[in-house]
């Protein structure tokens, strides 16, 4: 509920407020992010004392199975130590009221004063067991936290590169994503807070033995004075999720915007369309809804936190009155009060442990349940398809193929088949929007198709395995990567093939990436990242050669290229189409290009118009004969003036 309020918020409040200068063009739709919160609200709202008791232990188990994951010999030492210290904790004040009782003793008669000696002695002895056992708890606890968060990380990472292509399209996935990455910086304060919590358990038994030998009657007091801090604590909890959840989505957009604000790929726009106040503007808006829920928040925390105290302390005093009452009829003597005393003492400082610690791991457990989830179903979009692996393809083809984006309202390919074989290069044209990327995307595996069926030699894609699949295709996409890595490995993308550099050097030359690397300063070793130290950078035409290196160097059946040679100059993009047809020898080749000339050197084009096939022929037939294919190449090859500019220029 908190989250929709913010949302509604978000969308209300942001264009006035953040512009400051009263543009009202601004009405259209309100940026909303897609996912609302899921089961968090829910969490958030069953966030109580109970709960506590109950998720705990399992946080506990939880933290250490990770620990177990990634060092267990840590794990079963820093277990040793805290069972030992525990022990000794109770030893010691065992030892107290011996010790006392020797000392009270020795008041009266000094001459007992050797008697305390071996209780004193016990009792340090326990006191620096317990010292030395905290600082090799402190320092496992330290080894262990960055492994268990870098384990995380990975396993995170892992999961996301797991998923379905299509997860990217469905609402949410990102915000899981976000949601799991704060459980994984999280991650490395589980541990402390297991063991610390676990520790102040070990101190609260150990004290709770002592007291109900003693005096078994303080035990319930001694409750009930934890009782109202715990409660508390709980509700500061879930005020403090309550305002996470309400300013998420601010947060986000705080991301969304630094990340804009400060990235290379923007920066010239920001500066040449002037951008930066108005952005500025919205940043600090979010940023001042963020800060007015957190202060509502803290505010509310320490009015519950205040009366927890008070409660708390109430309870303390009726404990302390029985601790009298106890010693002024006699029921216990000097020696144990002051044991008591000093058990309480330390009772209080357990049940202090258990509620704070207690409550920063339900905090840290709650981050992590939405990093388990990520783990465990990549937000629901683990690949789950067969296991079928493919050899090199002879045949691709879509049979009735309809595909819908997750969430869009139409399909954006409707009933299309086509067909591509090995040794063919098939070129897919149409204007824009017109589904020839989603094709690409069906066709190489990456989505699966919503309605019919994509085949490799007979075998759906959806029984495929997917990962042997994609070994199979070479993918130049619109977008392609800039890995911050060397020439070498940006071409053979940590994937060698036999004739090593050779290999990588043939497949430069048949892009033109060779006249890259060749002016390059240390040749294929050189690093392609300018923002790294010693990096170089590359213009997006040279970058694009290396992108078409790239899937020319992978010995895959299937190489997709969608708009390979849009950045190229003409040498470059005429090296790129002589070497397709050698390529194609033992490759499935599909080709989408909006230059119509590039065509020329398909067997087939395939002529595409809304999600539709309209067209099929050689490029002989589709420019001859009327239809879509033979518009488009007029268009093209018309060049004259509009109407009226002639005469406009003229003066006319
Ligand atoms: P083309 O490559 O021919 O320009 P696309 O295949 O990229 O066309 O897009 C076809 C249609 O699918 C467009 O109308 C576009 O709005 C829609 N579309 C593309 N990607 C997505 C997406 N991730 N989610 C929803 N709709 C999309």
């Amino acid at each position: 509920m908190a989250d929709e309020t913010a949302v509604a918020d978000t969308g209300a409040e942001q264009p006035g407020e953040s512009s400051g200068t009263g543009e009202s063009g601004e009405s259209g739709e309100e940026l909303r992010f897609a996912y609302s919160g899921g089961d968090s609200e829910e969490w958030a709202g069953d966030l109580t004392g109970r709960r506590l008791g109950s998720r705990l232990p399992r946080l506990v188990g939880r933290s250490f199975a990770l620990a177990w994951a990634v060092d267990r010999g840590a794990v079963v030492a820093l277990l040793v130590c805290q069972l030992v210290s525990g022990l000794s904790g109770a030893l010691g004040l065992f030892a107290t009221t011996r010790a006392l009782g020797a000392l009270i003793g020795a008041a009266q008669n000094p001459g007992h004063l050797g008697s305390a000696v071996p209780s004193v002695l016990v009792l340090a002895a326990a006191a620096g067991v317990r010292a030395v056992l905290g600082v090799a708890i402190q320092g496992l606890s330290n080894r262990l936290a960055p492994r268990i968060s870098r384990e995380a990380e990975f396993r995170m990472l892992e999961a996301a590169t797991n998923a379905e292509m299509a997860a990217y399209d469905h609402p949410g996935f990102n915000d899981r994503y976000d949601k799991a990455d704060r459980g994984v910086e999280v991650s490395r304060d589980m541990i402390g807070q297991s063991q610390n919590l676990v520790s102040s358990l070990a101190t609260l038994v150990a004290a709770a033995v002592v007291i109900t030998a003693l005096a078994p009657v303080l035990l319930p007091l001694l409750l009930l004075t934890a009782v109202p801090q715990a409660l508390a604590s709980v509700k500061g909890e879930r005020i403090t999720y309550l305002s996470f959840l309400a300013t998420f989505h601010d947060r986000r957009m705080l991301n969304m915007l630094r990340w804009n604000l400060t990235h290379k790929d923007q920066a010239d726009q920001i500066r040449t369309d002037t951008l930066a106040p108005y952005l500025l503007a919205k940043y600090r808006a979010s940023g001042t809804k963020v800060d007015r829920t957190n202060d509502r928040a803290a505010w509310q925390r320490a009015r519950v936190t205040l009366l927890g105290s008070a409660a708390g302390g109430l309870a303390a005093a009726l404990m302390w009155g029985g601790v009298m009452f106890l010693l002024g009829t006699g029921r216990i003597g000097a020696a144990s009060a002051g044991t008591v005393v000093f058990a309480l003492r330390s009772a209080a400082q357990g049940l202090q442990g258990i509620v704070g610690y207690g409550s920063d791991l339900m905090r840290t457990g709650r981050y992590m349940d939405d990093w388990e989830s990520f783990v465990e179903e990549a937000a629901g979009q683990r690949l789950d398809r067969g296991a079928l692996v493919p050899g090199r393809p002879r045949h691709v083809a879509l049979h009735r193929v309809g595909y819908r984006y997750p969430e869009a309202d139409e399909d954006t390919l409707h009933e299309v088949d086509f067909e591509v074989r090995q040794g063919e290069i098939v070129a897919v044209v149409g204007e824009n929007g017109s589904g020839k990327t989603t094709l690409m995307k069906l066709l190489s595996g990456l989505n699966l198709p919503t309605e019919g069926v994509v085949a490799w030699d007979g075998v759906s894609t959806r029984d495929l395995d997917p990962h042997a699949l994609w070994r199979q295709t070479a993918v130049v996409p619109q977008e392609f990567a800039r890995w911050p890595m060397s020439a070498r490995e940006n071409i053979h993308l940590g994937q060698p093939r036999p004739g090593g550099d050779e290999e990588v050097r043939r497949a430069a030359a048949a892009s033109g990436a060779d006249d890259v690397v060749a002016r390059l300063r240390s040749g294929l070793d050189t690093l392609l990242a300018r923002e790294w130290w010693g990096g170089v950078a590359l213009s997006s035409g040279q970058w694009q050669r290396i992108a078409v290196a790239r899937a020319t160097h992978r010995d895959a059946g299937l190489l997709v290229m969608d708009e390979p040679t849009s950045d190229l100059d003409p040498r470059a993009e005429h090296r790129i189409f002589t070497g397709l047809r050698r390529l194609a020898e033992d490759r499935a080749v599909v080709l989408v290009t909006h230059n119509l000339s590039n065509t020329v050197i398909a067997d087939r084009i395939v002529v595409m118009d809304r999600g539709r096939v309209v067209q099929q022929g050689s490029f002989q037939e589709l420019t001859t004969r009327p239809g879509l294919m033979r518009d488009l190449w007029l268009l093209q090859q018309d060049r004259s003036a509009p109407p009226g500019v002639d005469g406009a220029l003229r003066g006319d």
